[in-house]
């Protein structure tokens, strides 16, 4: 089966790209058997096609190399998608929100949470968080819960807050607190502490309850959302039995949209280690990581730092482990051959987890299993000499800047400029990834390409101008870089022969576009192994 896609500015990645010759940028590719056979113009492509090819014509279009997510929550993402969409625009009030509630009550199995997601609090009309009554008029007689788009606060009626064994008089618990109403009520308003525990809690109580109907739904919702959005591969930042068990039931059902990579979280390894699902179990699914969480969140101001935070809850940040334990559970996971990827957002942390990775590494060459470090924020510049002189990778997010940016600058007043630091990673040598989080922001690698060149908050402040990095090199993280975080950088992350048919297929050409711009490109099909998972229109035939 061949492929020829002409009349296509091919931006192909690969990493000897070079000023185009003469005859100026590739304009052409053939597919051969799910993986790219030639890249350049067309007539010699036309020259290397059999003569049963099928012809595409993209109208002037623009190819990448699939875009990769190299620290997503994909299950987290199809979870919250079966759930009502409470997002602005759509739901512009707390009366769409009510109605979005109210329709999906009928959907919802006996014993779980009606559920909505979404919302940010300043975006709608009454530029307010939704309270525990706007919720009762909804959902006045099960327990129902409404996510804020950040995951870090969320809204319970009565009967949920009855549920979670929350009361009026109780003080704020630690690494938490209560919105409460002018008579010391709870309004219904949970911030992060408590809010990750009934996530996760509701999260496993669901999954375990779904027939593999529902999980078939939930895997294809979030293949879906991230195929609309040119991602072809993703790494799953929080894999676990049931979420891997859901993404084999699809893989076999052949209904698994992007190559998921998981990364298993460490309580489950030696479960992984004994199932059978550890490794590469095909071309679109493979669990070779494992997953520790060093602190807590940079937008919840509970990673862990050097100093004291000058905003709520003004600790110094949260370690989850001493550097003996941790540097035990690395040397235990590398032993055993496992990828380890650490949380890890503040310096304090930062330092702990690299000094493990020393420790590990000592008298090795380099970083044979790719060790990571996920996120990274305060990675201040000692930090980085120290990462780029052990070869960590270090994957990170962009698009944190226009959307958490301003909490930032907030909690580092005088750091802000340092976080995220891109392109001092690019200067001292570290293979960095770009990724989303989602569903803690959007996945949309448009917009976490566009942050990585503006570095610019929603409220206009710039973090950091000498941190920004080309547009060619913030592509890179989506591409080139996060195939090598996911260690299969041999087969994705650019266009050349031999590599997988992995593309998108782009309305403008984000290396020509004016920065201000890229987020509004528009992903017209998305192409995995020489097959169309999504178009916008048909392009390709069927
Ligand atoms: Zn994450």
């Amino acid at each position: 089966m061949e492929l020829i896609v002409e009349d296509a500015v091919t931006v192909t990645m690969a990493a000897a790209t070079g000023p185009a010759g003469p005859a100026g940028p590739a304009r052409a590719m053939l597919v051969r058997d799910g993986r790219v056979a030639a890249v350049g113009q067309p007539g010699e492509i036309r020259a290397a096609a059999s003569p049963g090819a099928r012809v595409v014509r993209l109208d002037g279009a623009t190819v990448v190399p699939g875009l990769i997510d190299a620290h997503c929550h994909v299950a987290n993402i199809g979870y919250l998608a079966a759930g009502a969409d409470c997002s602005q625009p759509s739901a512009p009030a707390i009366p769409a929100i009510q109605a979005r509630l109210r329709e999906a009550v009928g959907r919802t199995p006996e014993g779980s949470w009606v559920t909505g997601s979404g919302y940010v609090e300043y975006k709608l009309r009454e530029g307010r968080h939704p309270t525990r009554a706007d919720l009762d008029e909804a959902v006045p007689d099960r327990p129902a819960v409404l996510y804020h788009t950040s995951l870090h606060a969320c809204v319970l009626n009565t009967a949920a807050l009855r549920e979670a064994g929350f009361e009026d008089g109780q003080p704020d618990p630690p690494g938490g607190a209560f919105g409460r109403d002018s008579q010391g009520r709870l309004d219904g308003v949970v911030f992060e502490g408590p809010m990750f525990a009934l996530f996760e809690r509701n999260l496993r109580h669901d999954i375990t309850g779904m027939g593999a109907a529902q999980r078939a739904a939930l895997v294809e919702g979030a293949g879906r959302y991230l195929a609309e959005l040119g991602v072809t591969s993703a790494c799953d930042a929080d894999t676990r039995r049931d979420t891997l068990a859901a993404f084999a039931e699809a893989d076999d059902a052949g209904v698994l949209r992007q190559r998921i990579y998981g990364m298993v979280v460490h309580e489950e390894a030696d479960w992984l280690a004994a199932s059978g699902l550890r490794g590469r179990r095909s071309g679109r699914l493979a669990a070779e990581a494992v997953k520790i969480w060093s602190d807590g969140g940079m937008s919840s101001r509970t990673a862990a730092i050097h100093g004291t935070y000058p905003v709520p809850p003004y600790g110094s940040g949260i370690l989850f482990f001493e550097l003996g334990e941790l540097t035990e559970m690395v040397r235990d996971l590398d032993a055993r051959g496992f990828q380890v990827c650490i949380h890890s957002q503040g310096d304090r942390a930062i330092e702990t987890v690299l000094d493990a990775y020393a420790a590990v590494l000592a008298g090795v060459d380099g970083n044979p299993r790719r060790h990571r470090i996920e996120h990274g924020g305060a990675m201040f510049p000692p930090l980085i000499a120290r990462a780029a002189e052990l070869g960590i990778v270090v994957v990170s997010q962009p698009g944190f800047f226009s959307t958490l940016g301003d909490g930032f600058v907030e909690a580092f007043p005088d750091r802000s400029d340092q976080l995220y630091p891109f392109a001092s990673w690019q200067r001292a040598g570290i293979t960095a990834a770009g990724s989303s989080d989602a569903p803690v922001i959007t996945a949309d690698p448009l917009i976490g390409i566009r942050d990585a060149v503006l570095r610019r908050t929603a409220e206009g402040h710039v973090l950091g101008p000498g941190e920004r990095v080309g547009v060619q090199d913030a592509l890179a993280l989506y591409t080139r870089g996060a195939a090598f975080a996911m260690r299969r950088e041999g087969e994705i992350g650019s266009l050349e022969p031999g590599k997988l048919a992995d593309f998108a297929v782009l309305d403008a050409n984000p290396l020509e576009t004016d920065a201000e711009r890229i987020s509004g490109i528009r992903v017209l099909a998305t192409v995995i192994d020489g097959t169309p998972v999504y178009q916008s229109e048909p392009i390709f035939p069927g």
